[in-house]
């Protein structure tokens, strides 16, 4: 196994400025006039302190309030953005990303379980755990609802690497008692969400991290586990415990949810009978969604997550945002990249994909919609939009740095785009790899693309 050699950023605390060019969405461009969604600095300046931040605006009228300000970190030719917020992948499939295609059921059976059910060994999960978050910062993204699995070992190997960088995640055992191969089978419902509790106990609220209640789709728990996950998620809910699982995907599996839930009117009424369904409820895909389900989801003000380079690459549903975003009932919606089912790590290479979803659909999204979803919309969808998602005072200091010229071609083509939103939305649609250019959680630069050592562990 690979040691561990990432070394622990030694930046000093005190007052850090961060300046360039900035973007920040203040609220939903999808109910709002566009205008007045963001907030756009030609010269912006961010002051951080203790890991939060004090002042945000332009730097000619930040600056002079801060004359003991020294330590700036200047960026030309990039934008500084909120750091990404990932609402839903797997990290434990972060080793068979790019598996050669299959529909999802089949995909599952033979790529997908047989990676998971390595997971009881705390060595390997550690390994895999250290290259996903790797990956999730060199891609600028700070915050992640994450799928584990079955073993404790591989809920406790991401959140004490997450907690290393200081960063957020989210994530919980998974859930799954029937349907799947023994190796990966939690052989007792009871057992299983107890082993739940105990490690939500040891993780809600340590640092940054939460926890959430698992379950990984109704076909592969029985009635009794999706009870049992409905008391625990209500008992801990009010403590900020999410709820984190797959609705809606493809019509395969809706059509098997049928089957096993005889007389139920919807998968999403399905979740909602255990008490599943509630504010800090998260689910991914919801690509088939009928409008009894829609206003289920809305009523009980919880989230869903487009995850198009996923729907995509599984030949799955495609995502309906003017459904979920209907104002009669707006949904409250966020982006996944759903690896290993997603295609990359990357959130803002997800807008690119998005916008190919919506053209399939006769529908276009423009870069100011969805570059909201990729920041203060996945805030707002994990009802973290108080603390993270924007780059305002008080706001948690989690910024990512979009370079404007992440190639030689990429420069020559930036000439013919003057405007900022058409610019990104070339860098969307080019979806190169290098894009980032810094990442910062909690004020501290965890990584940077031009450094030595590109990855640094929080002190
Ligand atoms: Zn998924």
């Amino acid at each position: 196994m690979k040691k561990n050699n990432i070394p622990v950023n030694h930046e000093d605390r005190a007052l850090k400025g961060i300046r360039g060019e900035m973007l920040t969405f203040k609220a939903d461009p999808f109910l709002c006039p566009e205008t007045e969604c963001y907030d756009h600095y030609a010269d912006g300046l961010v002051v951080v302190s203790d890991g939060r931040i004090l002042d945000a605006g332009e730097y000619a009228e930040v600056a002079p309030r801060y004359p003991e300000l020294k330590d700036i970190d200047v960026y030309t030719d990039s934008v500084i953005m909120p750091g990404f917020i990932d609402c839903h992948l797997h990290y434990v499939q972060a080793p068979m990303i790019g598996s050669y295609g299959d529909t999802l059921l089949r995909w599952l059976n033979q790529y997908t379980f047989p990676m998971e059910s390595r997971f009881f060994d705390k060595d390997f999960a550690d390994e895999v755990a250290r290259e996903f978050m790797k990956q999730l910062l060199a891609q600028g993204t700070t915050t992640a609802n994450v799928f584990s699995t079955t073993f404790a070992e591989s809920v406790d190997a991401i959140f004490e690497e997450s907690e290393r960088y200081n960063t957020r995640m989210i994530t919980g055992k998974v859930l799954q008692d029937r349907n799947l191969p023994d190796s990966l089978r939690d052989s007792s419902a009871e057992e299983s969400v107890a082993l739940s509790e105990e490690l939500l106990k040891k993780w809600h609220g340590r640092g940054r991290q939460l926890y959430a209640v698992v379950p990984r789709f109704a076909p592969t728990s029985t009635d009794l586990q999706l009870k049992l996950a409905g008391e625990l998620y209500q008992r801990y809910k009010d403590s900020g415990v999410y709820m984190h699982t797959h609705l809606d995907e493809v019509q395969s599996e809706i059509d098997w949810v049928k089957q096993l839930f005889p007389g139920v009117p919807n998968y999403t009424e399905v979740y909602n009978r255990f008490g599943l369904v509630d504010r800090l409820s998260v689910f991914a895909h919801c690509c088939i969604v009928s409008e009894e389900e829609w206003e289920l989801l809305h009523k009980a003000d919880c989230g869903v997550v487009h995850c198009p380079s996923s729907n995509l690459f599984l030949g799955d549903g495609q995502f309906k945002y003017w459904q979920a975003k209907d104002r009669r009932r707006p949904t409250l919606v966020g982006m996944g990249t759903d690896v290993g089912g997603g295609t990359n790590f990357s959130i803002f290479r997800q807008l690119g994909e998005a916008y190919k979803v919506a053209m399939l659909q006769d529908h276009s999204l423009d870069m100011a919609h969805s570059l909201y979803l990729a920041t203060l919309g996945g805030a707002q969808t994990l009802h973290l939009d108080h603390q993270i998602g924007r780059l305002a005072p008080g706001y948690e200091a989690d910024l990512t740095v979009v370079d404007l010229h992440p190639s030689e071609f990429a420069q020559w083509r930036m000439k013919f785009s003057p405007k900022l939103m058409d610019k990104l939305f070339v860098l969307a649609t080019l979806g190169l790899n290098n894009m980032v250019k810094a990442t910062y959680v909690a004020g501290q630069k965890v990584y940077d693309r031009s450094r030595e050592q590109k990855w640094q562990y929080a002190r």
